[in-house]
């Protein structure tokens, strides 16, 4: 029998290094493998300064290894008594497929650990200064893949028209098609609409228009950064602030100061 190690499934958040927590930062300094993903930063995963990293998701259309492949990799070095970080953009079980790889290391009698990240469903909308519960505008918000068509609109059957913020996660590319099963299914021509994309960063975009605009080709952003869509009244609003610096809080992230500085 070997000595076992452990797996943490860590969300990255959504971007800004700065939106990482501090259990995420603690499991990243005490790593001696970091997997991850390809929505990953550069300096969150800098933070891991002992551990060896391995890209394990997809580019290009192209997955690097398949999830069953994940779980093995990670079982097997846990099994040696590696300390693994398992690292997903935002949070691991917002289609992060965190859940399955709970599951497979429970099943292997790996001991394990979820820490929680910022997802970008919230905080993509944010940053860019769209409240997705305003009082008065929306009382509810529903986060959907936007990926698939039948899912899709076996998700959104379930939602009276023009009732919550809808986000859309993986549309960006089904853009106008999401737009016209929405207004198929009853939703307003003149609804809000925005697309974030690089949200949190400081090279994001967002786009904004109605419903019909984006059901007719609307709603390119520059770059080729992962972008969200936002449905609903709130997405016409934009009450962002104005970024605070603090070095104080930032300190752990040294490299993510140096390159604010830069600015
Ligand atoms: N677990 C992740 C989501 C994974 S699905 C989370 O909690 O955030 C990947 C999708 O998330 C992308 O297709 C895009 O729609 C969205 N996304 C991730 N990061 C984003 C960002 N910084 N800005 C806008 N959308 C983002």
């Amino acid at each position: 029998m070997s000595l076992i190690g452990h797996v943490s499934l860590v969300g990255a958040g959504p971007g800004d290094p700065e939106l990482l927590t501090r259990k995420a930062l603690l499991r990243l300094r005490r790593a001696d493998l970091v997997l991850y993903d390809a929505l990953v930063d550069e300096r969150v995963l800098a933070l891991a300064r002992r551990a060896q990293r391995f890209f394990v998701g997809k580019r290009a259309g192209r997955h690097a290894l398949s999830q069953h492949e994940i779980h093995a990799v990670m079982i097997r070095a846990a099994k040696r008594g590696r300390r693994v970080v398992r690292l997903k953009g935002g949070d691991p079980f917002v289609f992060g497929r965190g859940g399955e790889e709970a599951l497979a290391l429970r099943h292997a009698g790996v001991p394990f650990d979820v820490v929680p990240g910022v997802t970008s469903a919230i905080a993509a909308p944010a940053s860019v200064g769209i409240p997705l519960t305003h009082r008065g505008l929306a009382s509810a918000f529903f986060v959907v893949s936007g990926h698939d068509r039948d899912v899709f609109a076996e998700a959104i059957g379930a939602l009276r028209p023009n009732g919550v913020t809808i986000v859309v996660l993986m549309g960006f590319g089904r853009r106008a098609a999401i737009a016209g099963e929405l207004l198929a299914a009853g939703w307003d021509r003149a609804l809000p609409a925005a697309i974030v994309a690089d949200g949190t960063l400081p090279r994001r975009q967002v786009w904004r228009g109605t419903l019909s605009d984006l059901a007719d080709g609307g709603g390119l952003v520059a770059g080729d950064g992962p972008a969200l869509i936002v449905i609903g009244k709130v997405a016409a609003l934009d009450v962002a602030g104005v970024d605070g610096v603090n070095d104080a809080l930032s300190a752990p992230t040294a490299v993510a100061a140096r390159a604010r500085r830069t600015r």
